[in-house]
């Protein structure tokens, strides 16, 4: 069997074009959505996400601005600048870049945003809501592996999942995201016991370790659908997924390829929650 492939970068380009119409239809209404994007330090790879980040808003007519800060920012001025935008009008989302410096309390910083402003769907607030299954301002790169799923057709009701990586970005949420949509969820780490086997029993298994092609062709249950999250660069500077992508893709039913698989769909997801962020405002305005 040969897996049909996943096109996260088609897919993607729909959602940024529906979250497109979306902006167009605010704007008629006088409404704009706008994204602050915070970033502190010179982490040349935040540098190029928070700028493809900004390109994706201007094309989708989002409003957006950068807020770069020296690498010796203190968490209290970080924290006057996050309570700056919660009371800025024309934010709508608010993201802040990680990681952060270490003389800054991550924790803090993301609990400081406030809850109906915050896009990345970290602040505990959101969590909780998540967890109870109500409409919230969700984690993007799990939206996106759902969003994935959806394009193609798998039925994640009544399947078994399983997810590999427990991070509070990526590996929890998406459990969640799965449990409500029925599936039996299975979430792995590293103490997990008889991984293989595990993963063979997988009908959607969800790859989220940052481990250069650690799930293989004989972790795939035949047909099963392959998302890989993991961003690996290799000493060659090749970026590789979590997956063997040839040995899985000869099992799989689906696979989502890296790079152009995961990846777009964080940022078209980002997009959408600001303009679900900017909604939200007008209606509690
Ligand atoms: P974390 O490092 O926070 O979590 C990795 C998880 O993998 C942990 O739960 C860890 O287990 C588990 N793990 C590590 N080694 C093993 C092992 N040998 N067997 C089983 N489980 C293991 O990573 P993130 O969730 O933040 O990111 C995961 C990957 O996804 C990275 O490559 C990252 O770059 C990528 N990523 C991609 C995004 C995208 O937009 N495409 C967005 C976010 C992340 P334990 O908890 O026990 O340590």
């Amino acid at each position: 069997m040969s897996a049909k492939i996943i096109d996260g970068k088609a897919i993607a380009a729909e959602v940024r074009e529906r979250v497109r119409q979306e902006v167009a239809s605010l704007a008629a209404a006088g409404v704009r959505p706008g994204l602050a994007a915070v970033r502190v330090g010179s982490d040349p790879a935040s540098e190029i996400y928070v700028r493809n980040k900004r390109k994706a808003c201007e094309a989708a007519g989002i409003y957006s601005e950068e807020h770069p800060l020296p690498e010796q920012t203190t968490q209290k001025e970080l924290l006057e600048l996050v309570l700056r935008l919660n009371a800025d009008p024309k934010i709508s989302g608010i993201l802040v870049q990680l990681p952060l410096p270490k003389q800054i309390s991550e924790r803090a910083i993301l609990e400081a945003v406030s809850p109906d402003k915050d896009v990345d769907g970290f602040h505990k607030i959101n969590v909780g809501k998540l967890t109870l299954g109500e409409a919230t301002l969700a984690p993007c790169t799990p939206l996106g592996i759902l969003a994935l799923l959806d394009a193609t057709k798998v039925e994640i009701s009544g399947s078994r999942a399983v997810v590999v990586g427990r991070s509070n970005i990526v590996g929890k949420p998406v459990a969640l995201m799965l449990l409500h949509r029925n599936a039996t969820v299975t979430i792995c780490h590293s103490r997990t016991r008889d991984l293989p086997e595990v993963c063979r029993s997988a009908d959607i298994l969800v790859a989220a370790i940052g481990r250069a092609r650690f799930i293989t062709g004989e972790m795939v249950k035949p047909g099963a659908a392959v998302i890989d999250v993991g961003i690996n660069r290799l000493e060659s500077g090749k970026i590789v997924g979590d997956v063997d992508f040839d040995g899985a893709s000869a099992r799989a039913g689906w696979i989502t390829p890296v790079p152009g698989g995961v990846g777009p769909m964080t940022i078209a997801m980002l997009l959408s929650n600001t303009v679900a962020a900017a909604k939200m405002a007008v209606k509690g305005g």
